[in-house]
């Protein structure tokens, strides 16, 4: 067989097996000098996984390869050397950047088809899998459209050595608020998805392992408060301006918070990169990757992990001995980068060195902007919440409620100053 021939590997395939074969064609994107474009093999009716190439043909070479490789992956396998190099171009998709990157690829010669691997991996079986869309310390997250049902969705895929991620995704499913990534199904596998694999990464420990935990979630805008803040810092807004775009948006945070903490549970990782923008526009709390129980015993908890990020860390969270007031912290400082400018470099230096320069922030609060600009109830909400004693941080359903209050207050202001000026 000519190397890397698959369109007609999986003709002789299909004829001999009589089965019926046909290529879809199921998207074209791109400018006309830079076009992409996606195929896949339907056999039986069943469709294959997409292959996408800089031209129709390639394309459809990676979409029978992509077949092929399902079909016969015991002979892939046992391989002693699958892949030959060639000079083919293999197209990466980042669905984030809609780059397409161009390499040096491996391709797999066929070495026979006498077994045959009838058992399709569910991701690839139930999804059309349109592009990687996050990578973090714990998984990687993929923009799907699941076949069936024709509806787009995020499916995040960890390491399942952890005997905890199982738990935790059955938790996670009976979450339901319009402030938290709604979680649908979780399920493993005990493959990784090849894109995975294919990927130089520093989580050696995940390739090693046999488990991997798939889970399917609503798909979410590409921004991340991260990039909201990084925005509103770059604009030359009025204090009253931030203010009432911040406002709306830290409502939400803690409604999620207050759910998240009603159900018993705390998130331990809240920071801006892991609260997302909903297709609703609303604000979703996600990445649940440390999220625990709050009802365990002292012992258990003096035996807490010590997970989280460090900047958004509360300072018990390192002695592991914490409860669901570590979320109270870090909202805090999410609450202070949502609410305030970082006018210089200074500034935002002592904000990320806060845990070891929280005093001289609380100096900065009072005399400095901060405290002049906003009104006291989320100054002092935000100094509430910073607090080095877990006991003096507001719980969430007060702080809600004082948030709440203040909106209102800001609106009726407006009001009688409308009604004032008419
Ligand atoms: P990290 O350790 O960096 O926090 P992680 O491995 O825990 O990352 P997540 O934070 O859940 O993984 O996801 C990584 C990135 O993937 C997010 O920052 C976000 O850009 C994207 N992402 C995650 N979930 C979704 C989703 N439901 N919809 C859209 N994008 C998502
Ligand atoms: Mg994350």
């Amino acid at each position: 067989m000519e190397t890397g021939n698959f369109v007609s590997e999986l003709h002789e395939f299909a004829q001999k097996e009589r089965r019926a074969l046909t290529f879809e064609a199921v998207n074209q994107e791109g400018e006309d000098h830079n076009k992409i474009f996606t195929q896949r093999v339907v056999l039986d009716g069943t469709p294959y996984p997409n292959g996408v190439g800089k031209t129709k043909k390639d394309a459809k070479q990676r979409a029978a390869y992509e077949a092929l490789k399902c079909l016969f992956k015991d002979k892939y396998q046992d391989s002693v050397t699958p892949w030959t190099r060639s000079s083919q171009t293999e197209i990466s998709l980042d669905v984030s950047t809609t780059s397409v990157k161009s390499t040096n690829a491996f391709i797999l010669t066929f070495w026979g088809t006498n077994a045959v691997w009838n058992h399709l991996c569910r991701f690839e079986r139930e999804y059309d899998i349109l592009g990687r869309i996050g990578k973090g310390g714990f998984g990687r997250v993929y923009k799907v459209r699941n076949r069936l049902i024709n509806r787009e969705y995020a499916v995040k895929i960890v390491s399942g050595t952890d005997r905890k991620a199982k738990q935790e995704a059955s938790t996670l499913a009976k979450l339901q608020h319009d402030n938290i990534v709604r979680y649908y199904i979780a399920w493993m596998e005990d493959s990784r998805y090849l894109d995975d694999v294919s990927q130089t990464t520093t989580d050696s420990s995940s390739i090693l392992c046999e488990e991997f935990l798939y889970i399917q979630m609503e798909l979410c805008r590409s921004e991340t408060l991260k990039d909201w803040i990084k925005d509103k810092n770059r604009k030359d807004l009025q204090a009253y301006q931030r203010r009432g775009e911040s406002l709306p948006i830290a409502l939400q945070i803690i409604s999620g918070v207050e759910y998240i903490h009603s159900n018993g549970l705390i998130h331990r990782d809240l920071k801006p990169a892991n609260i997302m923008f909903g297709m609703d526009n609303k604000v979703k709390i996600g990445d649940f990757g440390l999220v625990t129980t709050e009802a365990v015993d002292d012992e258990k908890r003096m035996a807490r992990s010590k997970t989280g990020t460090k900047v958004y860390m509360a300072p018990e969270q390192t002695s592991g001995n914490y409860g669901q007031k570590v979320d109270m912290f870090a909202l805090g400082l999410i609450f202070f980068e949502l609410l305030w400018k970082l006018w210089t470099g200074h500034e935002r230096v002592q904000v990320s060195r806060l845990k070891h320069e929280r005093r001289q922030l609380l100096n900065l609060q009072q005399g400095g902007r901060f405290y002049k600009c906003f009104h006291k109830s989320p100054s002092l909400i935000i100094k509430s919440l910073l607090c080095e004693k877990p006991d003096d941080r507001l719980e969430a359903t007060a702080v809600k409620a004082e948030l709440e209050k203040f909106v209102q207050n800001l609106e009726s202001a407006k009001e009688l100053e409308k009604n004032h000026t008419v």
